[in-house]
């Protein structure tokens, strides 16, 4: 895409540190933390610390390093939550057409209830 990363997104705030987020891990790569406004019992987010704006931008241009940690950070995360057993859901929205908000890559982490079709 030609569009230009916007360092002022809120997650490249909470990467800075200029706003608060509840943790749950951090690597060298990837920091994960609850989502604001959970659409489940569980609700995640994992996003690199990296600046990419979407996951095409990431599938693009992250090292594969990168993409091997964040990967693994997805799904460390979701079995620390407690996710393991009841199973989960992971989600990209990428783009317009996705509702995608935050301008800064991220998975969503979801659980801790029968998921349905897309809800
Ligand atoms: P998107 O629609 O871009 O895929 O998802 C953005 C997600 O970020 C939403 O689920 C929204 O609740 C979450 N979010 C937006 N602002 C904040 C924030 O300041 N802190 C946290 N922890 N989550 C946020």
């Amino acid at each position: 895409s030609h569009t230009k990363y916007d360092p002022q997104n809120v997650f490249a705030k909470i990467l800075r540190k200029e706003i608060p987020c509840k943790a749950i891990y951090e690597n060298d790569f990837v920091l994960a933390f609850h989502d604001i406004a959970p659409q489940a019992p569980v609700h995640a987010l994992v996003i690199p610390k990296n600046p990419y704006i979407s996951y095409a931008e990431f599938a693009e241009r992250a090292a594969p390093e990168e993409i091997v940690a964040f990967t693994k950070a997805v799904a460390f995360v979701a079995k620390e939550l407690g996710l393991s057993e009841g199973g989960y859901r992971v989600i990209s929205n990428t783009g317009k057409d996705s509702g995608q908000e935050v301008p800064h890559f991220h998975m969503h982490i979801m659980g801790g209830r029968p998921m349905g079709f897309m809800g």
